[in-house]
């Protein structure tokens, strides 16, 4: 996004100020706040890995006095050490602000009833969505994950207009609900969810059969939470609250920007944030900037859907395999679900590439199906796989974000 003079002066601030905890303490030892006169010095600035955070276990990223902080949460690390973020007041409530303003570009008003199924607890995720839709007036559900036989009653009996969910859980639910026959009992209107990557045919599973408008919201623990960007009725991309935020779109490998419009990681830096500001912290979401007036009339830029995490990109047999073009590949082929898992193993010095995707079409049929796949698979992608087809339902469903491609290679 385009840098200003206002832009640079809260960047100069939030690297002061990021100073003060242990970790920016020692990470930008070298750089003078004063010195970040252009955006040529902002680019000197070094980037904030996960790992960096990680290593700052368990208040290295604290930048406030320890009695200014009211919370922390912490990211769902499955591998290695928890990262700790400390919030203050004014983080906590500068995070609900954005949220509401998320609710309201998506439609939603003191008259809706939220159900927010992501968890709660140290995830961000459910605590978000709540104080979102309190700050709104609207009446939230905190029902949290699980229990899918009490949550479909709640949604019927409490009349939830809006659910708050993952796209697989969506899923499961739209699912359930189209099995029973009971989508007359259910009153949803919008859906809003967590920003996974997920393609067209999911997509359209979940608006059809729960009877809902999408919207996809977009945000991370480390930078407050969900909440931070949101598409509106245009379906467009994201617009990201720049107020909160600046962001920038580089290349993976180089850590150089990329031109306009081109795909590349997204890298964060805070702009408010007291707790644990972030300079130049790489989200690791692939994604590219959109450009030109959203028709929604919102003057925050967008960023387009997420097209995957650069560490879901895998390399095989000298192409690479974004989660994304596998989903545009099974959504041209009839019959095919949108659910898939590939599973890339090494035997006999080769890569072997199994791509198991769901079906409504009799077992009778999988013969000729699996060939199509196969064949779009190679045209598509340029790699060839063992296509392998399943019944609607039998992959596994996930209530947190699924891994899709799973590389047992190494
Ligand atoms: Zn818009």
């Amino acid at each position: 996004m385009e840098m200003t003079e206002g832009i640079l002066g809260a960047i100069k601030n939030n690297v002061g100020h990021a100073k003060h905890s242990e970790f920016y303490g020692m990470h930008l030892s070298d750089i003078d706040p004063g010195d970040i006169k252009t955006e040529a010095d902002f680019l000197k600035l070094p980037f904030t890995e996960k790992d960096d955070l990680r290593g700052a276990y368990p208040l290295g990223l604290n930048a406030v006095p320890d009695e200014k902080i009211v919370r922390i949460h912490s990211s769902s690390g499955t591998t290695g050490m928890p990262v700790i973020i400390p919030y203050t007041e004014r983080d906590v409530h500068d995070w609900a602000v954005m949220f509401k303003r998320c609710y309201e570009t998506a439609g939603v008003t003191e008259r809706d009833r939220v159900h927010i199924t992501p968890g709660y607890g140290l995830w961000t995720a459910g605590i978000g969505f709540q104080a979102g839709a309190e700050m709104l007036g609207a009446m939230a559900l905190p029902i949290g994950p699980g229990n899918t036989d009490k949550q479909i009653m709640m949604m019927m009996d409490l009349k939830s207009t809006v659910l708050c969910a993952t796209s697989s859980y969506a899923l499961l639910l739209a699912e359930k609900i189209t099995e029973r026959g009971i989508l007359d009992k259910i009153h949803l209107k919008r859906a809003l969810i967590g920003s996974e990557r997920w393609g067209e045919k999911m997509r359209k599973r979940i608006a059809n059969e729960l009877g809902v408008r999408l919207y996809d919201i977009y945000g991370l623990t480390e930078i407050y939470g969900p909440g931070i960007g949101i598409s509106c009725d245009f379906e467009c991309g994201m617009h990201m609250w720049t107020d909160y935020l600046y962001y920038e779109i580089v290349n993976p490998k180089t850590g150089v920007r990329v031109r306009q419009g081109e795909v590349g990681e997204l890298v964060i830096t805070t702009l408010n944030k007291e707790g644990a500001p972030l300079v130049r912290y790489r989200t690791h979401d692939l994604t590219r900037e959109l450009t030109g007036e959203c028709a929604c009339g919102l003057k925050f830029p967008r960023i387009d859907t997420l097209i995957g995490r650069s560490d879901d990109m895998v390399k095989v047999k000298g192409a690479i395999i974004y989660p994304s073009s596998v989903d545009e590949t099974l959504a041209g082929v009839d019959g095919v679900s949108s659910e898939y898992q590939i599973m890339i193993d090494h035997l006999n010095g080769k890569d072997i590439v199994t791509l198991f995707f769901e079906t409504e079409v009799p077992a009778d049929g999988y013969d000729g199906l699996e060939k199509t796949v196969k064949d779009s698979f190679k045209a598509a992608i340029g790699i060839t796989v063992n296509a392998k087809a399943v019944g609607l339902g039998d992959l596994p469903r996930s209530e947190k974000k699924s891994t899709r491609i799973f590389d047992n290679r190494y």
